[in-house]
């Protein structure tokens, strides 16, 4: 069912919260025994659901289930950031998000497994196993939102939430051939959601459908006092531009983002799904974003030198696990963070620790705040010179096998090289299913200006009504 569909009924007394019941029901039976996704970290009783379903306001999402990608704080659930460290723990208060979607009469059916701390594009660094692709169950679902992709495409939940800080919205999206966005940064509150890079992060959505999408993000958008960071600019009506028409509209295709070494089946549907866009009356015009060869280094110095301060908070005085039998207080410190932390989440913190270090700060941190900067006014210049909106891939490839990427750090890393400059540049981005090549999905991104969300979500509707009944 549609978010509409839900939404009419339990305003109507007339069912949603079957809807809830239903879908715990499936994540139950779906979640035990064999072919398993892994996809939930834990989930509401029914009891528990059904209290919140008889309290539940009529609202925009009423009656609507919903799962949350398991850095965004709940009191009443576990949050884990699918890391050790972090086992058993409970928060006291709840994300802004989480609270917004509940106010507007949403039911929060569970937490779902990611990569630890976010960081990650396979999931396959959760300390809870990975989660498994439901297109098919030998490949990853992408990451690290990868539970709420999952969830989603399965059809345990209509939505979802997730958390984008390079693309881990979008490219889980497009690997489970659902919709995911991210919003201009400052967009959402980040109240609640567990730091990771905390100039790149916001919260996402991952849905069925472009207009659920807009649904969802028109409840959680919108400034929040908690957050310095959150936009007081008030929010348009997402809802309303999904029906609207992309006659004139101007699409930027960068060509950088259609490189050689580009999966010739991804171009391929990529560039169906732009012929199908001018068929619908918009112009198609090549672009150059030259600087986008350096977003993943940028990416990787500023994202793990945030990191790298945002963890110091997990030393084992304050939260979840603390390593037992540590003598002194620098044994606690280094034990619980020695046996906490997964390989990935050490890996950044030593890379981030290294980057902000005196006599290398200006070299690696100070440089890449300038590269950011740079790359910023070259998407702001392509917008300011009459493109209304970009389109590119939103990854280079479609799902791979769980295992193949592991052991390689960097090929990891480049699943994202057309994601991470959306955040590197604050922007706007959705990811949209274009197709499939050989069963698995493939996704094609449109990147907003920023505050653009309505322009963008106008694209995204219009791309996916144009590959509607399409192959
Ligand atoms: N895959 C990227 C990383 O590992 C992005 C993660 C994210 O957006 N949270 O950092």
């Amino acid at each position: 069912m549609s978010i509409r569909e839900i939404r009419e009924a339990f305003n109507a007394g007339s069912g949603g919260p079957e809807a809830a019941l239903e879908a715990l029901a499936k994540i139950v039976r779906g979640e035990s025994g064999n072919g398993s996704l892994n996809a939930f970290l834990c989930t509401v009783p029914e009891d528990a659901l059904s209290e919140q379903a008889a309290r539940a306001p009529t609202g925009r999402l009423g009656g609507v289930p919903v799962a949350v990608k398991d850095n965004l704080a709940t009191s009443d659930l576990c949050t884990t950031c699918g890391s050790k460290i972090l086992e058993g723990y409970v928060s006291p208060y709840e994300a802004t998000a989480v609270r917004r979607l509940r106010e507007a009469g949403a039911l929060v059916v569970g937490k779902t497994n990611m990569d630890e701390f976010a960081m990650g594009s396979s999931n396959e660094n959760s300390a809870f196993g990975p989660v498994r692709n439901p297109v098919d169950l030998a490949r990853v679902p992408g990451g690290s939102s990868g539970g709420s992709a999952a969830a989603v495409a399965a059809g345990y939940v209509p939505v979802a939430l997730g958390s984008d800080t390079g693309g881990s919205v979008r490219q889980p999206a497009s690997f489970c051939g659902v919709v995911g966005v991210k919003p201009t940064y400052g967009r959402i509150s980040r109240y609640g959601l567990v730091a990771f890079g905390s100039s790149l992060d916001q919260i996402g959505v991952l849905s069925r459908s472009v207009v659920d999408a807009a649904e969802v993000l028109g409840v959680i958008s919108g400034h929040d006092p908690r957050d310095s960071t959150s936009s007081e600019r008030e929010v348009p009506d997402l809802v309303g531009a999904c029906s609207g028409d992309v006659d004139g509209l101007v699409i930027g295709v960068p060509e950088e983002y259609f490189p050689d070494t580009l999966d010739v089946q991804v171009r391929a549907r990529c560039e169906a799904a732009l012929e199908r866009m001018e068929a619908a009356g918009a112009t198609v015009r090549r672009v150059s974003l030259p600087h986008t060869r350096y977003a993943i280094p940028t990416y990787y110095v500023l994202a793990t030198a945030e990191a790298s301060s945002n963890l110091a908070r997990y030393d084992g005085v304050r939260y979840g696990f603390r390593a037992p039998e540590a003598a002194s207080a620098e044994a606690v410190y280094c034990r619980t963070r020695s046996s906490g932390f997964g390989a990935e989440v050490k890996r950044r913190i030593i890379l981030g620790t290294y980057a902000l270090s005196a006599g290398y700060y200006d070299a690696y941190y100070g440089r890449a705040q300038r590269v950011r900067e740079r790359l910023a006014c070259e998407f702001a210049d392509v917008f300011a010179g009459g493109v209304d909106v970009l389109f590119t891939p939103t990854s280079p490839t479609v799902a791979f096998p769980l295992g193949e990427r592991v052991a390689d750090p960097v090929s990891m890393y480049l699943s994202d090289v057309f994601t991470v400059t959306a955040n590197l540049a604050n922007l706007p981005a959705i990811s949209v299913p274009v197709g499939e090549v050989g069963g698995l999905p493939v996704g094609g991104q449109f990147i907003g200006p920023a505050w653009g969300e309505s322009t963008m979500f106008r694209a995204a509707a219009a791309l996916e009504r144009a590959m509607e009944g399409s192959a």
